[in-house]
């Protein structure tokens, strides 16, 4: 079977995680950690990175963050992965689910603006598939209402739209390394601050709620509880791989792109005549090539396309289910219907897209495509 993801390491990854267990550098904040994090600033124009034990706990420290209390609210996608939106809640908020717009199937800015209540705390938008989702639309949107952007990037780094970077946007975004993502070290995320404010009290709360950052920088004789905190650290270890991917990132990334584009190329006339909807990508939009999906016009197509693709040895995949939907949601209370969100649910699925899929390989996920009809 052709898998749908492997993570690859081509790099120094070994090497660098030899020589963190040489240097006995095996906790946090090590070379590695500044290294990782100094290579993440320059991808997000200087901000500070603060590596993670992965993207949902760099969500959870977000949330921290802004002191929610119970009863404020967050909007986000409904069409996302659950910790979008179970951070917040873990922080006490409710989250507001929002519809996905129809063509990049990103959050709907125009559903956000309806879902806007005086106890709205906060938007975050994901970019699905690493393709914008019109941030500079939602920076307006919470400079109107006086709320935090932030940005679930777990799918989008180093992707732009409007000659933006993805991730400095929002007043903080997330990024995850677990291994279904284009750069990975297993399990890992980032909390990016685009907000200077923000840094002091983000360092204490990843350690514990203690200021040992500045303790290891030497700017305290001691360290001290502060705050009410986590364990938010990622190991040394880890960094040392990520180091080792981030030094491939441009390569990646280019691979990525190109076996999207042969995708998009060899499957257009087929899907066209099926009525098989492909990706819209904005012209303004630099996508990240994460994933390659396509959308059929009923729930049974799409079954009936993953079970030809598995019977020719091809894994394809579904994606998220409409948040909500969910028991959680459902618990909540009653929700606003998200039309787009339950669709897509529904009817996409995804194609095997990592970064050292090889070209006979993907020949034969496009054979197998053409074949169904
Ligand atoms: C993968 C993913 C996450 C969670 O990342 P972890 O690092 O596994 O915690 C969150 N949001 C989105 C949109 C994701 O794709």
């Amino acid at each position: 079977m052709i898998p749908f993801n492997r993570p690859s390491f081509q790099g120094n990854e070994l090497s660098y995680l030899e020589k963190a267990i040489e240097n006995g550098s095996i906790s946090g904040n090590g070379d590695f950690t500044k290294k990782a994090e100094r290579m993440l600033s320059d991808l997000h124009g200087g901000a500070t990175a603060l590596l993670t034990t992965n993207c949902t706990h760099a969500l959870e420290m977000a949330a921290r963050l802004m002191d929610l209390q119970v009863g404020d609210e967050v909007i986000v996608p409904s069409y996302t992965f659950v910790s979008t939106a179970s951070a917040f809640m873990w922080n006490g908020a409710r989250p507001v689910f929002a519809d996905s717009r129809p063509d990049t199937l990103n959050i709907d800015p125009d559903h956000v603006e309806r879902l806007i209540t005086p106890r709205t705390k906060a938007i975050c938008i994901v970019h699905y598939a690493g393709v914008g989702a019109d941030p500079r639309r939602f920076v307006e949107l919470a400079q109107r209402h006086n709320i935090t952007l932030i940005e679930d990037n777990a799918h989008g780094l180093g992707g732009q739209f409007e000659g933006g970077t993805l991730g400095t946007f929002g007043a903080m975004s997330t990024l995850s390394f677990h291994e279904t993502k284009n750069i990975t070290c297993g399990e890992g995320g980032a909390l990016v601050l685009n907000d200077p404010r923000l840094i002091g009290r983000a360092e204490i709360l990843r350690e514990k709620g203690t200021d040992r950052s500045r303790f290891l920088r030497g700017q305290v004789d001691k360290y001290t509880w502060t705050d009410v905190g986590s364990s938010w650290v990622m190991s040394d270890l880890l960094a040392a791989v990520l180091v080792g991917q981030l030094e491939r990132f441009s390569e990646i990334q280019n691979n990525r792109i190109a076996l999207w584009d042969r995708y998009e190329q060899e499957l257009a006339d087929w899907a066209e005549s099926l009525g098989v909807i492909r990706p819209q990508i904005p012209d303004t939009a630099k996508h990240t090539g994460h994933m390659y999906y396509l959308r059929f016009n009923s729930n049974q197509r799409r079954d009936a396309f993953i079970e030809h693709m598995r019977s020719r040895g091809v894994t394809s995949v579904f994606h998220y289910q409409a948040l909500h939907r969910s028991l959680i949601a459902q618990r909540l209370g009653e929700q606003p219907a998200c039309s787009i969100a339950d669709e897509t649910a529904r009817t996409l699925v995804r194609l095997p897209m990592f970064n050292n899929l090889p070209e006979s390989d993907q020949a034969t996920v496009i054979t197998a495509a053409l074949a169904f009809s």
